[in-house]
């Protein structure tokens, strides 16, 4: 199998243009696709499947987002935000297969909504405000740091060893009402017992994953109406196990019927609602043998 970039200085330059926050989320959701169907035509490979044609992708340094002569500078012109966690497995514009130039990028342990991260969010949606269409809060599956707060938040006495520092209390204090609001989420869906099931922490792990984004891309849509407006704001996780941005836990058969990126929550119902779902489709995917009312 090859994959080819190729540069010919006389072919036309294409660029892509993203006048819309519409056009912003369908380009991240193409470049996924085109991230997920290269890698899965090499794992398919790796397993023996004919290598077929090569992959050739057109190059140039202004694709790139780089200046097209030495010694030039390109003006900065992201069309989207996006605040994402800082685990390695993440890259952002890996996931979205985005260049340099792209997108305006912050990464911090489990995408929390800190001051000196809305102060740079601020700068971006103000002096940027020309080619910024979209904001996004990209969650991960498997994420560290929710994990850390699931953990606090089942065992209490043990609360102290997992956050033993003030900053990192910091930072799982402001994921705890994800995974509060997702336990409670499992508690009306299944009943009460559904904490002795031997599997729910790992099910309140995926679910906090989706309602911690969720609440992050609620909060930062409420910070940039209180300072007078901003772009779009919008949020998905990234599946480290189909390498899919989805707004939603889904069986493979549903993915493509749900949003990949889903507009932020405008208040405490559509929260609700949106635990709700992802709760359900949790529990469908992961766990289908449990009996539920
Ligand atoms: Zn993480």
């Amino acid at each position: 199998m090859d994959l080819i970039y190729r540069y010919d200085p006389f072919a036309p330059i294409e660029t892509v243009q993203i006048p819309t926050a519409g056009d912003a989320i369908n380009e991240l959701v193409c470049g996924n696709n085109r991230f997920v169907g290269i890698v899965q035509r090499m794992q398919l490979r790796t397993l023996g499947a004919d290598a077929g044609e090569p992959i050739v992708i057109p190059f140039s340094p202004v694709m790139m987002g780089l200046p097209l002569f030495q010694g030039a500078m390109p003006q900065q012109t992201p069309y989207a935000a996006v605040l994402g966690c800082s685990d390695a497995r993440v890259p952002i514009e890996s996931v979205f297969n985005q260049s340099f130039n792209k997108l305006f990028v912050l990464r911090i342990a489990g995408n929390v909504l800190g001051a000196e991260c809305l102060g740079s969010l601020h700068y971006a949606v103000t002096q940027l405000r020309d080619s910024l269409k979209l904001v996004v809060v990209l969650g991960h599956s498997k994420c560290g740091a929710v994990t850390a707060a699931v953990d606090a938040y089942l065992s209490v006495t043990e609360f102290a060893d997992i956050a033993s520092t003030y900053p990192l209390r910091s930072l799982l204090d402001q994921i705890q009402i994800s995974v509060r609001g997702a336990a409670h989420a499992f508690e009306r869906f299944a009943g009460a017992d559904i904490r002795k099931d031997p599997e729910f922490r790992t099910l309140l792990v995926t679910a906090s994953v989706y309602l911690n984004a969720a609440v992050t891309a609620h909060e930062l849509r409420r910070e940039l109406r209180l300072q007078g407006g901003g772009p779009e704001v919008v949020f998905g996780v990234y599946d480290m196990e189909t390498l899919l941005v989805q707004g939603c836990p889904a069986l493979p058969a549903d993915a493509e019927s749900q949003p990949r990126l889903r507009r932020a929550p405008v208040d405490s119902h559509e929260l609700t609602a949106y635990a709700a779902e992802v709760v359900e489709a949790v529990i469908a995917t992961e766990k289908s043998n449990l009996t539920v009312p």
